[in-house]
């Protein structure tokens, strides 16, 4: 359940949560890494890991793995105005998270309007009648917390992580802004300049940024996905007052809503809080379920390019439409996460073995599974050229693995490696309080359950080979994918580019993530 999820991850909310939080240190990891991050490779060891229940994430025993994966008791009830509040104790530091997930996206946009759940992020910063702009953050800051927010295509995410003896102080807070935004032309007007901004940071001044809109804008034909989170700059600098609070009020209800909370905590505590606190919101509006436009069966593979003087590094990467966890058939999303893991996930997989290892061209290469979505999700390729080696060659090279796979399949031992893998990663996943109520948070907000959350380290378990390459073969079809080439400005076509000398990849960088483009924090 790789989450390399489409979002934007505000910077503006970034600075506003400045100066690495103690808390976030405390648990052994920044509360502002992006998802994609946290489901890398990373160090076993967290200096607060001192439950005896966990096991060493470095080298867990099937069975303990097992344990492990049951371990939490994670609790969840609904308040009266439809609130879901899900609990996630963990008692190892006195500390507790708290993160609201509104089911609301730039997918839910109206056309036309794009940006408009973003922007509405970023207006949510600027206070109620109670608490005036800059209260909330204040009260976060003082108590050494730490806080963010991010927008994705299905959903808008809040939190704060404080001292437990914080929480009830910030749920207050939280609960009063779901109903009680103050928005005057004073406060909009000029964030609207902010995420203007934004977009010209992040994305008109970042190539690989304007080459994985253009992928998405291809891949996704009919799905409100080809439209970029963080929206197009013609349509934001539109976006108004009216416009703003519309979308408040017609998506930002209890009742459209799941509140996490993470931490060392009870449920009759949580209970209580939230009682006091969000069961006091009214249920403001019926969103209703979410019906999207669907994206038609692909029936032309399709390649954009972009050439630009500031890429020092040219790259490929293909991207597949694929099903998600939540329009799969059963087992299939969970086939894919593993066949990406044996594909290209780590320094074991087979491209990185291939390209990397063997035949030296590439100085990174990988892929992923994005299976976290309402509507599809996608399975993606990429490669970094090396040396002399041309971009042509690792785009051949990385096609040839695949053509290979679906062929003659994965085998046995390549199926439990990975499953050991997905096992490992989920541990350290479990580790982190942040992690774990992203995770839930995810999948609560893309049509999933706990139950489905709870079941998937069996569901993992359960994959077959048979599976794993009847999902390589009805996925991996060029007809379904857009190719995306990477290039520098000098290269004349995408057969002639290679890795400048100097640098690090040309000098034979082995960082299997090198080269990835980063979805996470640029794709918006
Ligand atoms: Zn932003």
């Amino acid at each position: 359940m790789k989450s390399l999820s489409r979002k934007v991850l505000c910077r503006t909310s970034l600075v506003r949560s400045a100066g690495t939080s103690l808390l976030a240190l405390a648990l052994g990891a920044t509360a502002l890494t992006p998802a994609f991050a946290q489901e890398a490779p990373r160090p076993a060891a967290s200096a607060t890991k001192t439950s005896p229940a966990t096991p060493t994430p470095a080298a867990p025993t099937p069975a303990a793995a097992a344990a492990e994966a049951k371990r939490p008791a994670i609790e969840s009830f609904t308040l009266d105005n439809g609130l879901q509040v899900v609990v996630l104790p963990d008692h190892r530091a006195p500390i507790a998270t708290q993160m609201i997930w509104y089911r609301v996206g730039s997918a839910d946009e109206a056309r036309g309007q794009s940006g408009i759940a973003h922007f509405l992020e970023h207006l949510m910063f600027k206070g109620t009648k109670a608490h005036p702009d800059g209260a909330f953050s204040a009260a976060v800051a003082a108590v050494g917390g730490s806080e963010n927010a991010f927008t994705s295509y299905d959903y808008t995410a809040y939190y704060q992580q404080v001292p437990v003896e914080q929480l009830r102080e910030m749920m207050a807070f939280e609960a009063d802004r779901m109903e009680n935004l103050v928005l005057s032309d004073e406060a909009v007007l000029p964030e609207r300049d902010v995420i203007l901004e934004e977009r010209r940071m992040r994305v008109d001044n970042d190539p690989g940024a304007q080459l994985s809109e253009a992928v998405d804008a291809a891949l996704f034909a009919n799905s409100p996905y080809g439209t970029p989170v963080i929206g197009w700059r013609q349509e934001m600098e539109k976006l108004s007052r009216d416009q703003a609070i519309a979308f408040y009020d017609k998506y930002y209800t209890p009742n459209n809503a799941t509140l996490l909370v993470a931490g060392d905590v009870t449920l009759d505590q949580v209970r209580a809080y939230a009682e006091e606190t969000y069961g006091q919101v009214k249920r403001r509006a019926e969103p209703g379920e979410r019906q999207r436009p669907q994206e038609p069966e692909p029936l032309a593979a399709r390649t954009v390019s972009l050439s630009d003087a500031r890429v020092t590094q040219p790259s490929v990467q293909t991207t597949y439409l694929a099903p998600s966890e939540n329009n799969a058939e059963p087992g299939e999303a969970e086939a894919l996460d593993l066949l990406a893991d044996i594909l290209g996930g780590g320094t074991t997989s087979r491209l990185y073995r291939a390209l990397v290892v063997e035949q030296g061209i590439a100085a990174g290469t990988g892929a992923y599974y994005q299976g976290t979505a309402l509507d599809d999700g996608q399975f993606m390729t990429y490669g970094t050229p090396r040396g002399e080696a041309t971009l042509a060659q690792v785009e051949a090279a990385i096609d040839g693995e695949i053509v290979r796979l679906v062929k003659d399949g994965v085998t046995p031992a390549e199926l439990e490696a990975a499953k050991n893998r997905v096992r490992k990663a989920l541990i350290y996943q479990r580790d982190n309080q942040t992690s774990m109520a992203r995770r839930y948070g995810a999948a609560l907000s893309t049509g999933q359950t706990i139950a489905d959350v709870e079941s998937w380290p069996e569901r993992i378990e359960a994959v077959s080979v048979d599976q794993v390459n009847a999902a390589a073969r009805a996925i991996l079809d060029k007809k379904r994918s857009v190719t995306g080439t990477l290039l520098p400005a000098a290269a004349e076509t995408a057969a002639d580019a290679k890795a400048p000398e100097g640098t690090p990849a040309a000098a034979g960088a082995v960082d299997p993530a090198a080269g990835a483009p980063a979805p996470g924090d640029t794709r918006s």
